[in-house]
């Protein structure tokens, strides 16, 4: 399938730098702030890892270029960047992390980690602090369906530190993850309740209705003004209430992956959603 299909496309903007800063720049023109994603993951090839890094330096030069770095930062996941290669993969990743975010202070803007499946949580931690000795605006990613994230939001809610609370999106067993949807969204709330009313700068990462609502609800209840936390959406998914919040006077940040990379994250996408899949089938029939 070509990235120009339709299914692709509305949740891709793209595989170049050039399609992805365009996609950043109507985002930020409709009021809504950005998270670029380069698509990629679990490389055990080097050379990969490096090509990765060198993809960010260069979006995030082209986002200081068009001066689109004070509303666009990027996510980037350690296992794209190096964290799965053998002996030493823990350090490459975060020698190359760093190279990102240098890059990104250089412009104005932050780099967040992306959180993978649960065997590299403490890994990407580990990451996470060391980097924040001299990138301390660098932000963390917490799932909430991982029992342990409630006490990892208590570490983590402290003065200056951006902490985007997400449900997770990977096949995770029961010894570490709640199973069923309610104990995850109930896990949500409480975790929400604790960046909430902690010190630190929550990013409200959920489509879900209910769990924005309770956002707001507590954003009140704990005296937090609108640009003390932001709401963030994938690039594709609930457009009209991304459109709504932003307009509301939220900072509402979308998450847009790009690169050639996408069929991994396309499939997750599907594989969440019923109907994305039923989009999905209607674009192969029709041939979009
Ligand atoms: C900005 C961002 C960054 C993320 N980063 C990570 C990460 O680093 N690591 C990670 O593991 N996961 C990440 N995720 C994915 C996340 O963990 C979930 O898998 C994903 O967001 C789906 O969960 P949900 O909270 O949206 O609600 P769900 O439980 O999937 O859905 C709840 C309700 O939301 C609404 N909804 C959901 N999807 C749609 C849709 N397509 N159209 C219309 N309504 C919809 C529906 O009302 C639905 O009933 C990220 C998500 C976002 C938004």
């Amino acid at each position: 399938m070509p990235v120009s299909s339709g299914i692709v496309t509305r949740f891709v903007p793209g595989e170049t730098t050039e399609t992805a800063v365009a996609a950043t720049s109507q985002l930020v023109a409709s009021g809504r702030k950005v998270t670029l994603d380069y698509l990629g993951e679990d490389t055990l090839d080097r050379d990969q890892a490096d090509a990765t890094v060198a993809a960010y330096l260069e979006v995030l030069k082209a986002l200081g270029e068009r001066g689109l770095s004070s509303d666009a930062e990027v996510s980037v996941k350690l296992s794209a960047v190096g964290q799965a290669l053998p002996d030493n993969g823990e350090k490459v990743a975060l020698e190359n992390a760093r190279s990102i975010c240098r890059a990104a202070r250089n412009v104005g803007t932050t780099v967040t980690l992306d959180m993978e499946d649960h065997t590299t949580t403490d890994s990407t931690l580990r990451v996470l602090r060391e980097l924040r000795k001299d990138f301390p605006e660098t932000g963390a990613v917490l799932q909430a369906y991982l029992y342990r994230t409630e006490a990892d939001c208590r570490d983590l809610a402290t003065e200056g530190s951006r902490v985007r609370l997400c449900k997770g999106a990977y096949k995770e067993p029961e010894a570490v993850a709640y199973q069923d949807r309610l104990d995850v969204d109930r896990s949500y709330v409480r975790c929400l309740k604790v960046l909430m009313e902690g010190d630190g700068y929550p990013m409200v990462a959920t489509h879900d209705p209910r769990m924005i609502r309770i956002a707001a609800h507590l954003s009140q209840q704990t005296g937090r003004t609108p640009g003390s936390y932001e709401y963030q959406m994938l690039y594709g998914i609930r457009p009209d209430e991304q459109s709504r919040l932003a307009a509301s006077g939220e900072t509402m940040r979308v998450y847009v992956p790009y690169g050639t990379e996408w069929y991994g994250y396309l499939m997750r996408r599907l594989a969440e959603r019923p109907s994305n899949l039923t989009f999905f089938l209607r674009s192969l029939i029709s041939k979009k």
